[in-house]
């Protein structure tokens, strides 16, 4: 079975030299050097400052909402605006910290969240804003980050898809008070499972180091109830090794991503200008539900996966939230769209059958 994404698995060899060192120091967690090593190496290569590494994505966004304040009002200031055209985690972390997702559509042609619809939903009851960079697409990052600040309501930004964006000349992660990015192992760049904070602030950076540490703050005192969020020593040695191989895991992504490109003319995400392509996702718009059910079955033939990335719309299910919003283009957009298998390794056969799919050709 060919899947849609792959985990990608760099040198053994390297990764064994690390854990040789691992075995030596017998540091296995708690900020240990591989954890250091690769924050001081992810902030080099992203040019960004205050990264906090996490154990996973999703906790990501928990320790930001927490960092930031906004679930110490949860009586007052209980909404998050937020996209419905997204993985699941981004409304299900909000949930779980109590706060209620407020679902605003999506830009038809960008798919990611329309920023005049989330200045319209602000109340004194929004608590948080959280778009999504969905496929690694950039938002509308100036406006948005223009209407949280008017409004004085923080904004965190789900990167997950976003590893290595620049958008208008900085890295994407320059926006907003926070983002977030996830390096799940079926992600770009990853960790086996892990994540990470990057805050506008040095002061949220302080606070989310204590929350992801029970709470202690440097001293060993009890500062503040915290959770335990933190990344261990074979998770960063991935990692590292990993990032030495980021150059050729994206040329290697992008190869195979132009080559879909090229050979089908279909609908595809309009890029924001200004902003680099990732190769993370290859997804395509279809005509409608009936021909993605078609193509889906079609490749299930052929023992390919392609998956449908995101379907349900998340403001039609009625699991995070009782309020029935109406989002008419992500309801729309979500129900016609799959991803095409890409990863490193992928082979131009395999590719070549996905596109005869596609094309109608058997
Ligand atoms: C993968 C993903 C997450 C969650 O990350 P995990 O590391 O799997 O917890 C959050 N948001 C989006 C948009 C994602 O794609």
């Amino acid at each position: 079975m060919i899947s849609v994404t792959k985990p990608y698995l760099p040198s053994r060899k390297k990764l064994e030299s690390y854990i040789d060192k691992i075995y030596e120091r017998n540091w296995l967690t708690n900020n240990g050097p591989l954890v250091q090593e690769l924050t001081d190496r992810l902030e080099d290569y992203l040019s960004v400052k205050n990264l906090l590494l996490v154990n996973n994505g999703t906790s990501a966004l928990n320790i930001a909402y927490a960092a930031l304040g906004c679930i110490e009002d949860l009586e007052n200031k209980y909404q998050a605006l937020t996209t419905p055209f997204t993985f699941v985690a981004t409304s299900s972390s909000l949930r779980w910290d109590g706060l209620s997702p407020v679902y605003c559509d999506i830009n038809e042609n960008d798919w990611c969240v329309e920023s005049k619809q989330v200045e319209e939903s602000i109340t004194p009851n929004t608590a948080v804003i959280v778009p999504v960079h969905v496929f690694g697409n950039s938002c509308d990052c100036v406006k948005l980050d223009e209407i949280a600040k008017k409004n004085d309501v923080p904004i965190i930004y789900d990167a997950a898809h976003a590893f290595g964006v620049n958008h208008k000349g900085k890295n994407i992660l320059s926006y907003g008070d926070a983002s977030t990015l996830s390096f799940h192992a079926t992600k770009l760049f990853h960790s086996i499972e892990g994540g990470a904070v990057v805050f506008k602030s040095k002061e949220s950076h302080e606070i989310a180091n204590s929350l992801i540490n029970f709470g202690f703050d440097i001293g060993g005192e009890i500062a503040r109830v915290g959770t335990n969020a933190k990344m261990n020593e074979f998770q960063a040695a991935m990692a590292l090794c990993n990032l030495d191989e980021i150059d050729l895991i994206t040329e290697s992504r992008e190869e195979a991503w132009n080559y879909y490109y090229e050979s089908l003319s279909l609908y595809y995400q309009v890029q924001q200008k200004d902003t680099d392509n990732n190769y993370s996702y290859f997804p395509v718009l279809l005509n409608s539900e009936e021909e993605l059910i078609v193509i889906i079955n079609e490749l299930k033939n052929r023992n390919i996966v392609a998956r449908r990335y995101f379907s349900p719309s998340l403001n039609t299910t009625n699991v995070y939230g009782n309020d029935f919003i109406s989002c008419p283009i992500s309801e729309k957009i979500s129900k016609r769209i799959i991803c095409l298998p890409l990863f490193v390794g992928i082979t131009k056969e395999i590719q070549s059958i996905v596109v005869n799919v596609l094309k109608g050709i058997n």
